[in-house]
């Protein structure tokens, strides 16, 4: 647990990390409880017990001892340690702000707001997810066709009776959204709460949003979700929406200071954004490259290189699947790759006959004219 104060702001937050295995996805989150004139949390957590339960039985994997032996409630009482540090109780909690509807963001979110009886805030565009009583089992269940048409193995596992057998079904977290966010602006919450402002950040999910903290210039701080991360590269769902939330953080100034929901902080915002920049023209790149022969998504994936840690072609592997799906996605819209065969279910990709320089020249026209609204010519 870390505490930040923002000073003669009145401001300050406190930075809560619970336990997630980093198996699956970025790991531990961090939550942030946030005190301005109310007192606010961003982001939930997992339940404990659906840690050992609903994650590995959807990656068909065995579950470790050491998450086997854990506590059955840890994440509940390191948020209730969290709150205690900060010197504040469930009860003085008004809002919970989700910053985005993944399931490491609100599925906590029904306990604390049983406990806490705070109001829930989320952007519109997540509450599909969100206020969704199978969230659960949809997180289980979907997916599995799309990747198959990447061309990715599949794991003997994976069967929906599974799902059943967890009675995910019956495990409904599902948050009543009480103040949806559809604009930018003061975060509101019957009335604005002074010193925090929302900004949407579309592309890591459609209704990602960022909580700015403090008014002041040279001393704000950025709350951005997974829309920016420190040790990795957060996977965008839709990557032009992403280039265009990188390209809107880059003109909205200095912050002293970005706070992300996993790993640690980042001191130089603009270096990171510079680096994330260079990392999807450099993927990009790779993918027009690599499509100069028909391939598929699970080609691209697991060419050599393509990520920092070699991706085994026989292993079911979602996220390196996700990450060269949108690459080929954004070259598709762009026209710099065609669709060119269906085979077995699978779908192949070829490159056009030009320079990867011609194709990134119209991804950037695309990302600087938002009134441009590309099909998917996927
Ligand atoms: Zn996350």
């Amino acid at each position: 647990m870390r505490r930040f104060d923002l000073p003669g702001q009145g401001l300050s937050i406190t930075q809560i990390t619970t336990f997630c295995p980093d198996d699956f996805g970025p790991g531990h989150t961090n939550l942030h409880l946030i005190e301005a004139d109310k007192l606010i949390l961003l982001d939930t957590g997992v339940p404990t017990r659906l840690i050992a339960t609903l994650f590995y039985s959807r990656f068909g994997r065995q579950i470790p001892p050491e998450v086997e032996a854990l506590p059955p409630d840890l994440n509940e009482r390191t948020l209730a340690k969290g709150f205690e540090l900060a010197g504040r109780t469930f009860n003085d909690l008004d809002l919970l702000v989700l910053s985005h509807g993944h399931w490491d963001h609100f599925l906590l979110g029904d306990h604390i707001v049983r406990q806490s009886g705070a109001k829930v805030a989320a952007h519109v565009l997540d509450t599909p997810t969100i206020c969704n009583p199978w969230s659960t089992l949809l997180l289980w269940t979907t997916g599995w066709q799309q990747a198959r048409s990447l061309g990715m193995p599949l794991f003997n596992a994976m069967n929906e009776s599974q799902a059943f057998r967890l009675q995910l079904q019956t495990t409904n977290l599902a948050l009543e959204v009480d103040f949806p966010i559809i604009e930018q602006g003061s975060l509101e919450a019957d009335i604005p709460v002074s010193g925090v402002q929302v900004k949407h950040l579309p592309g890591h999910s459609p209704g990602s949003i960022g909580l700015i903290v403090g008014e002041d210039d040279e001393d704000k701080v950025l709350l951005p979700g997974d829309v920016l991360l420190d040790a990795i590269t957060p996977i965008p769902t839709d990557l032009l929406a992403y280039l265009r939330t990188l390209e809107d953080l880059e003109n909205m100034g200095n912050f002293v200071l970005a706070l992300p929901a996993h790993g640690d902080e980042i001191r130089d915002v603009k270096a990171r954004l510079a680096f994330l920049w260079e990392h999807h023209r450099r993927r990009l790149g790779l993918t027009h490259h690599v499509c100069r022969k028909p391939a598929s998504i699970w080609d691209v994936a697991t060419t050599d290189g393509y990520f920092d840690v070699p991706v085994d072609p026989g292993e079911f592997n979602f996220l390196a699947g996700l990450e060269a799906m949108i690459h080929v996605e954004l070259l598709s819209m762009a026209g710099g790759v065609r669709r060119c065969d269906i085979r077995d279910g699978v779908h192949y990709f070829l490159a056009s006959n030009e320079t990867f320089e011609a194709v990134f020249g119209r991804v950037m026209e695309l990302v600087r004219d938002r009134a441009i609204i590309p099909l998917a010519r996927f």
